[in-house]
């Protein structure tokens, strides 16, 4: 089944996720002068749990699927990561997203590890009976793992609220009471969070009117691209725009979609929710997928997936900035090309760590019971944007790195630190 599945759209220039995280991870732990034993301590994951999942198919037959958890660091809180459900989804993924997990939250001042689980399964190919069944079988084998002062997932890749929610009520039903904060990104009925699912768009336009103002690009001068056009790429699109922006062009699986005096967002994202894709939407000029990264603009947001600026089009790029909605839409081999051309990339663990801090703050939430308005998670959310943002920024100028490098930076040292108070059990 799962061989067969494959999905459209170029993977640029595929590496190991693992390893592409490390090469960044180890320039900032030469620049930190990290001691052998902690750059060992931080490089490896505290947990990896792996089980099979049986189900019984609607069909009446029983397939067998296999589940990951991956906790890579726990130091600063309990972990929390997504879960995602792929064909392709292998171990070495899951603990690079899980890593990356923990440098964001510490980025971010957020008091949660890093942690992401997996399911290799296709999605396209499942009824919501066996995504149920898969769902609650695989939250069963990890009721040691998972708990709402332990390990706490999330949605990622095909999972979504529904997800969750399923997640929540097993791992209730086993614990005998409702225990919400065991999953954020839940339904707002079941305790989700206002502003949770704008929350990583926005923090994409955050610090992209952050990166803006540094090189003086004003909003109303300032034409951006849009790579994928789901949760994170539509969001961002639509409040870049309401900033005064220009947002010249969107893309989806489908292929690209230009105009150069500005895409009708809301009019696309209307369309998306009839339709499911942007296939035959009008007002843009139909361009390909390569085309598309390199197309004539100021700000290009990569909001779809892994690997897709790459030494093959690193130089052909003409943004000036670059906003990693997307996680890990740069490999590690396009880096240098970037920098030396002089693009600012605002790096995945800062531009998209707006879904897990509005995450964290469903969990306070959940935990105290007490609910806030939009605009009390939207203020916060600015805030803590902001101040990782300058940090940031801050770093990448006292060493003379990549924002990029800045951001690992400010992350490993508030691990490393932490680990270093709290000292070695043995
Ligand atoms: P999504 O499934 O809602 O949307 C993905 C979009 O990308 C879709 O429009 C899809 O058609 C498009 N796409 C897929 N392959 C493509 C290709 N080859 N070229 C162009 N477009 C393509 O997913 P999402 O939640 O928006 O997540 C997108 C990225 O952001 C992922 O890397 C995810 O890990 C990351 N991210 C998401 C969140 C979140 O809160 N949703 C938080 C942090 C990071």
């Amino acid at each position: 089944m799962s061989s067969e599945y494959k999905e459209p759209g170029p993977v640029l220039d595929k590496e190991n996720p693992f390893e592409s995280m490390m090469r960044r991870f180890d320039v900032a732990a030469e620049i930190l002068q990290l001691e052998p034993g902690v750059y060992q301590y931080l490089k490896t994951p505290v947990k990896q749990v792996t089980v099979s999942i049986p189900i019984q198919m609607d069909n009446g037959q029983v397939e067998i699927f296999e589940g990951h958890r991956v906790i890579h660091n726990d130091i600063l809180g309990p972990s929390k990561g997504g879960i995602r459900y792929a064909p392709d989804v292998d171990i070495n993924e899951v603990k690079a997203l899980a890593a990356w997990m923990t440098w964001k939250c510490s980025l971010l001042s957020v008091p949660f590890g890093g942690a992401k689980g997996g399911v290799k399964c296709d999605p396209t190919k499942l009824t919501q009976v066996e995504l149920e069944k898969i769902t609650r079988r695989y939250t069963a084998n990890m009721m040691d793992v998972f708990g709402d002062d332990k390990d706490i997932p999330a949605p990622d890749m095909n999972t979504n609220e529904q997800t969750m929610a399923w997640i929540m009520d097993t791992y209730s039903m086993h614990m005998r009471r409702t225990i919400g904060g065991v999953v954020t990104g839940k339904p707002l009925l079941i305790g989700g969070s206002l502003g949770r699912r704008e929350a990583t768009g926005r923090g994409v336009m955050i610090v992209t009117l952050g990166a803006m103002e540094k090189i003086g690009l004003k909003p109303k001068d300032t034409a951006i691209v849009v790579q994928g056009f789901g949760n994170v790429g539509s969001v961002s699109a639509q409040l870049l725009r309401e900033q005064g922006c220009k947002i010249i062009g969107i893309s989806d699986v489908t292929g690209g979609y230009y105009n150069k005096r500005g895409v009708d967002v809301d009019k696309a994202i209307e369309y998306v929710k009839q339709n499911k894709t942007l296939t035959g939407f009008t007002g843009a000029e139909k361009v390909t997928q390569s085309e598309f990264l390199e197309l004539d603009c100021d700000v290009l947001v990569p909001a779809a997936k892994e690997d897709q600026i790459t030494p093959k089009n690193a130089n052909k790029i003409t943004a000036k900035i670059i906003a990693e909605g997307a996680n890990g839409p740069t490999t590690a081999n396009a880096d240098p090309i970037l920098n030396e051309r002089g693009i600012i990339v605002i790096p995945d663990i800062l531009a998209n760590a707006g879904g897990v801090t509005v995450s964290y703050f469903e969990w306070v939430q959940n935990r105290v019971g007490y609910y806030w308005s939009i605009d009390r998670v939207n203020r916060r959310l600015e805030r803590m944007m902001k101040a990782a943002f300058d940090g940031v920024y801050a770093t990448s100028k006292k060493h003379t790195v990549s924002l990029r490098i800045g951001a690992y930076i400010n992350s490993i040292d508030r691990v490393a630190k932490t680990l270093k108070i709290r000292g070695i059990y043995a």
